[in-house]
């Protein structure tokens, strides 16, 4: 097929798909292999809105611009297997000569000299078309649509089942804001966990597009409604999702108002990005899209000032019994700027439920079937229960996830693993793809949000032990090392998640054709990488980490 011809079949903007079935476009399943997750990121099933290439988290893009998508389609169509494409904030720039064995797209989003690496700065560059905001997936091309959030949100809510409920969240409220494209997944996590959840987003779009997906159960725009809705199926310890059509920190006042606290308090607006991402209180949905254009500045001081508001009548919550925690969206932060000085006093959900997992090299592993066949997910699903007994949690979760998610785009898995059970699993389903029982390659990645590829001190870094939060060489020799170990596409990137100037994290995916080859790069990065964080947090001081080290012979 030529050029226009694929660009007309896959990528007519703003309606792209990713091929799929076992016939290669490009010329091997090293460059097919991103052309299809590239795609499938923008995907209407699977971006938030492809339009303007925004995938996920507020303005996360995959590509800079149209004239970009087409070109970086242009070459993967072409490139060889001794070369590799270079992509800066979302523009193809270039190919260098390299090797079989060498990642074949080498990605830097969003990447900016620390003084200058503030939102005022980068918006500038982006109104000018020097940049784009890649956020953690999107811009690498391993974006799978909610599950993978979704899996996350589950492991979080479930750790804090743990720590405070004896395991169980029945019959209790969990109360959030924000049902965007991460956040959205909160009320379906929060169901499987057992809890009655009430979530509030000012946007009724947001809300109607999960109940099309299932992931909530009902919606309203009334507060009487919702409350009386929670509060009976609390009683009755039903595990029932609501979403209100509200401003988040409205909902909290009346909720005090009313004397009911939730038991779980949390929130993901999109808080990391007080201008295009937060909505002040008090102005409709559509004045805040004219005032984003006309007054920048005034927007983002009223988006400062309801950001103190919310997390202060968060912390009354927390004062008044509400276990509370911050789910990664930087809103404390701006919630100080904008006065609100005992922000930081509640934690974050890292230190409170993921480190642990973090020191033993656990992460949110994911693939894909690039044949689209929802069978091949179904198989990886079965060979990993069959390989993983003693794994108790991963079992359920597999069995849920085949029950209630429906597929995005291109069928995929996640599952949170850790050091020697990532490079176990794929060298499994490289078994699988050699033998054909499954009918076309997978890719092999993982969110930025990893153990040994981030640093984001408000965030997946926040109050290490040895108050190492801030340094950043960790995610660069993660970089490194997938490079050096031979990742299929990789990629360093600057403030997803929390947004400028709090964040710098690296991305690997690799490629599962069932060849020699992919077998020589599984075991190399699917060790390294979880060996990263194992490394980390060793140097950090963390006991469990310790521990894995030795059992790894990970000690130098
Ligand atoms: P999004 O932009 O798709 O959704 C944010 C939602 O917040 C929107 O629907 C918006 O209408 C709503 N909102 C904004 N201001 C509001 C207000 N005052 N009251 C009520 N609703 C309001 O973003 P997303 O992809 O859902 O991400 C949400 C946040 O979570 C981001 O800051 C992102 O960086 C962060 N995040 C966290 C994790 C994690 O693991 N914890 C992972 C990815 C992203």
């Amino acid at each position: 097929m030529d050029l226009n011809s694929f660009l007309n079949k896959y990528a007519k903007h703003p309606k792209y798909k990713s091929p799929v079935g076992s016939t290669l476009n490009a010329k091997s399943w090293l460059t097919e292999a991103p052309l299809r997750m590239f795609l499938n990121n923008l995907d209407s099933d699977v971006a938030e809105d492809p339009d303007s290439l925004v995938v996920y988290g507020g303005t996360g893009q995959a590509a800079r611009d149209k004239k970009s998508v087409e070109k970086i389609i242009e070459v993967l169509l072409t490139l060889e297997e001794d070369e590799s494409l270079l992509v800066q904030s979302g523009k193809p720039v270039g190919k260098v000569r390299t090797h079989a064995d060498a990642p074949r797209v080498l990605i830097a989003n969003s990447n900016l000299v620390p003084a200058w690496a503030n939102w005022d700065h980068f918006e500038k560059l982006k109104r000018e078309g020097l940049m784009m905001y890649g956020q953690m997936t999107a811009g690498s091309w391993i974006y799978i649509g909610t599950q993978g959030i979704l899996q996350g949100t589950y492991e979080t809510f479930i750790s804090c089942a743990n720590k405070h409920f004896d395991g169980s969240l029945k019959g209790k409220l969990l109360v959030s804001g924000g049902l965007g494209g991460m956040g959205g997944a909160q009320p379906l996590a929060a169901t499987m966990a057992g809890a009655t959840f009430l979530g509030a987003d000012i946007d009724p779009e947001r809300i109607e597009k999960r109940l099309k997906t299932r992931y909530i159960d009902k919606m309203t725009d009334s507060y009487v409604e919702a409350r009386d809705w929670v509060l009976k199926a609390k009683k009755r310890s039903m595990n029932v999702s609501v979403g209100l059509v509200s401003d988040i920190g409205d909902l909290l006042e009346k909720l005090l108002e009313d004397d009911i606290i939730p038991e779980i308090l949390t929130d993901q607006t999109s808080a990391h990005d007080p201008v295009f991402g937060y909505v002040p209180n008090g102005i409709s949905l559509s004045d805040a899209k004219c005032l984003r254009k006309k007054d920048q500045p005034k927007y983002k001081k009223l988006s400062l000032t309801s950001m103190a508001r919310h997390v202060s009548l968060m912390l009354e919550m927390k004062s008044r019994g509400s276990i509370t925690f911050d789910y990664g969206n930087n809103l404390r932060e701006f919630a100080k700027m904008g006065g609100e000085q005992d922000a930081f006093d509640f934690k974050g959900f890292v230190p409170e439920y993921i480190r642990p997992l973090f020191c033993e090299g656990k992460g949110p592993f994911r693939w894909a079937a690039l044949s689209g066949d929802p069978e091949d997910i179904y198989e990886t699903d079965k060979a990993l229960i069959e390989a993983f007994p003693e794994n108790k949690d991963m079992i359920k979760w597999l069995e849920q996830a085949k029950e209630k998610i429906q597929f995005q785009g291109l069928p995929c898995r996640i599952c949170w693993l850790g050091m020697g059970e990532r490079e176990k699993a794929g060298l499994i389903f490289n078994d699988l793809v050699r033998s054909g029982k499954v009918s076309a390659p997978i890719v092999v990645g993982r969110d930025h949000l990893d153990c040994g590829s981030v640093a984001s001190p408000n965030r997946e870094t926040e109050g290490m032990k040895d108050g190492s939060d801030a340094v950043s060489d960790w995610p660069l020799l993660n970089l490194m090392s997938n490079t050096a170990g031979g990742a299929t596409w990789v990629s360093f990137h600057h403030g997803g998640g929390v947004g400028m100037g709090y964040s710098q994290h690296a991305g690997m995916v690799v490629l599962v054709d069932g060849t020699d080859r992919a077998e020589r790069c599984i075991r190399r990065v699917l060790y390294n990488d979880p060996a990263m964080g194992v490394f980390r947090h060793n140097d950090a001081g963390y006991d469990i980490a310790k521990k894995h080290s030795k059992k790894f012979n990970l000690d130098i």
